[in-house]
């Protein structure tokens, strides 16, 4: 305990919070008259009716009960009065955690509707840099910032994994097009554009690169990838931690900088649009030279200037748009997708409310890594998944990588039958390219027919639903599959039969996951065959990324999908199966 019987870590806060005030976060903090208008805006609240600690104003009321106390004299002179209240021990901070990080995904939509002007959101993401500073956090937050602090990008991509699933791609686009002039140039000087992306396009979703690159090739853009610096996401806005926010950002700025690029191009991802765009030249301290731009506009732009041609009549599956918390209510990113939509598709429905009202797609904030919080997430998500049903569509398309998962997630969990899918994938399948045939972006998955023929599979994981689910995907494509359910089994089943690959849960009963990866790593005969761990705990994950000597071939958050699966074990068979070597 410190003075005043306050924990050292309670003190530390109290400190800080005064070091990170401003007048844009005073007005916040101080400016609520309790009218309680922002209330029935919260999809926490629609979910959990007769609750108030869900209600934005109450939460909010936690934080500014201390700002209160410590940092305006009402609250020190008249501590009853204003309802002013200090926070003494690590219990507190625990529970103020639980306000900030599991009932709040930073999507501003009360924001909206406040009269005073209150932004509940930004002294939210403050308060969560406070406590990430004396190291309350969700684990999922403090896995996520440490890749990115360590490897460089948030989901512990390696420098390897990338370039190799860019040259990948590179050889997927010259092969279907039989043109060995496509290219996916990376760290070429001087260039008009220079390229940025989420690492969840590396880890689960190649085809937005090869999509994005088929639009640059025909476009005749002069472009370019980073081979370092290329992740445009920054899980500094997530967790409130602008030092890590700006080092993201930095990295970023400098590299394209140090390539000559004219204009850095922002694949589409809302946080990262944000981020990068507006946030990141304030937390890096860095005066930007080159001009920066969502993909959206850069498509859009090709499309008005001529320099691609689109068919809209390629998409006529019905489609509806949500519109991301940080793209829409926080960067005004709304009309361009929907005029791009427009171009690209033959029935576009609109989602209601839509652009600056839209409601979250509930996985924002960073929700999405906090796994404590799943259920209450998707509790949340009831008016979602009624805004999504009410369009009758059969894709919903996002700007945004985080809703993509978001909404993924909804949909599997309200069994919605729709598909999510993003405006980059719906151009690319729609243009128009002289005397070439092109294959329907839908039909891409469709390659995965008889995927795995001739490949022997071990599946271990502890859960008799999942083995049989994910064996039934193999099985139907080709594979041999071998079951495991636990730690010793999966070893004994490795050593007899030697599979081409394996499928690892980390967190097993007996010997885990953890424990069977090092033995097989240590096992002359075993250690070659590439492994790709399957896990629900994203917090464990560290556990493997540590091994002092290898790293896994593939990795994949549970929930999984069958595109997803076949996606990752398509791309460990064909980039091959060599150790990665971490690359700081
Ligand atoms: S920012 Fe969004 S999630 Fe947080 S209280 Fe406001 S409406 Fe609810
Ligand atoms: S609408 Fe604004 S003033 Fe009213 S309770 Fe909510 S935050 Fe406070």
């Amino acid at each position: 305990m410190g003075t005043n019987n306050r924990s050292y870590k309670a003190e530390k806060v109290i400190e800080r919070m005064g070091e990170k005030l401003n007048r844009q976060m005073v007005t916040s903090l101080a400016g609520c008259v309790h009218c309680g208008m922002c209330i029935e805006t919260c999809h926490y609240v629609l979910a959990n009716p007769g609750d108030p600690t869900y209600a934005p104003v109450y939460k909010a009321d936690q934080i500014r009960k201390i700002f209160k106390r410590h940092y305006d004299w009402t609250g020190r002179v008249f501590p009853w009065w204003v309802k002013s209240k200090s926070i003494h021990t690590d219990e507190e901070l625990e529970e103020l955690k639980d306000t900030i990080f599991g009932k709040c995904t930073n999507c501003r939509r009360c924001s909206i509707n406040c009269p005073m002007g209150v932004d509940y959101a930004t002294f939210n993401r403050m308060a969560r840099g406070l406590l990430v500073s004396v190291g309350v956090m969700p684990e999922g937050v403090a896995v996520v910032s440490k890749d990115q602090w360590e490897i460089g990008n948030q989901m512990g991509v390696l420098k390897e994994e990338y370039l190799d699933t860019l040259d990948w791609m590179q050889e997927e686009l010259q092969s279907e097009f039989e043109d060995p002039s496509i290219k996916i140039p990376v760290d070429k000087q001087n260039c008009d554009v220079v390229y940025s992306i989420n690492p969840r396009e590396v880890k689960y979703d190649p085809r937005t690169i090869a999509d994005a690159a088929k639009i640059f090739h025909f476009a005749g853009e002069n472009w370019t990838m980073p081979s370092e610096g290329w992740d445009m996401t920054n899980f500094g806005l997530f967790s409130g931690d602008d030092e890590l926010g700006g080092a993201v950002a930095r990295r970023l700025y400098e590299k394209t900088a140090e390539l000559g690029g004219k204009k850095l191009v922002i694949s589409e991802c809302g946080h990262g649009y944000r981020s990068t765009r507006c946030e990141g030249p304030n937390w890096g301290a860095y005066d930007v030279p080159f001009e920066m731009e969502s993909s959206v506009i850069t498509m859009l732009r090709y499309i008005k200037e001529g320099r691609i041609k689109v068919d809209k009549s390629k998409n006529t599956t019905p489609v509806t748009f949500h519109d991301s918390c940080n793209n829409a209510r926080s960067c005004g990113l709304f009309e361009e997708p929907r005029e791009l939509l427009e171009l690209v598709c033959t029935d576009f429905r609109e989602m209601y409310p839509n652009r600056a009202e839209n409601y979250c797609c509930t996985g924002g904030g960073g929700a999405m890594s906090m796994s404590e919080y799943t259920n209450r997430r998707l509790k949340s998500a009831k008016i979602k998944a009624d805004q999504l049903k009410e369009t009758g569509a059969s894709i919903v398309v996002t700007s945004c990588h985080n809703c993509v998962d978001g909404l993924t997630d909804v949909i599997r969990h309200y069994k919605l039958g729709m598909q999510v899918t993003q405006l980059v994938n719906l151009v690319s399948n729609a243009l128009v390219i002289e005397e070439k045939v092109l294959v329907p972006v839908e039909e891409i998955p469709e390659v995965a027919e008889l995927e795995f023929t001739g490949r022997k599979i071990l599946v271990a994981d502890d859960e008799p639903d999942f083995v049989t689910f994910i064996s039934a995907i193999l099985e139907d494509n080709g594979a041999e599959v071998i079951k495991a359910y636990d730690g010793k089994q999966a070893l004994e089943l490795a050593r007899l039969e030697k599979p081409d690959l394996i499928t690892l849960d980390i967190s097993m009963p007996g010997k885990s996951g953890v424990e069977v990866f090092d033995d097989i790593k240590k096992d002359k005969e075993l250690r070659s065959i590439p492994i790709c761990i399957i896990t629900g705990k994203p917090e464990l994950r560290k556990l493997i990324y540590e091994h002092p000597d290898s790293h896994p071939q593939g990795y994949i958050d549970k929930p999984i999908t069958e595109e997803g699966l076949i996606l990752n074990l398509r791309k460990i068979f064909e980039v091959g199966h060599h150790d990665k070597v971490k690359v700081n």
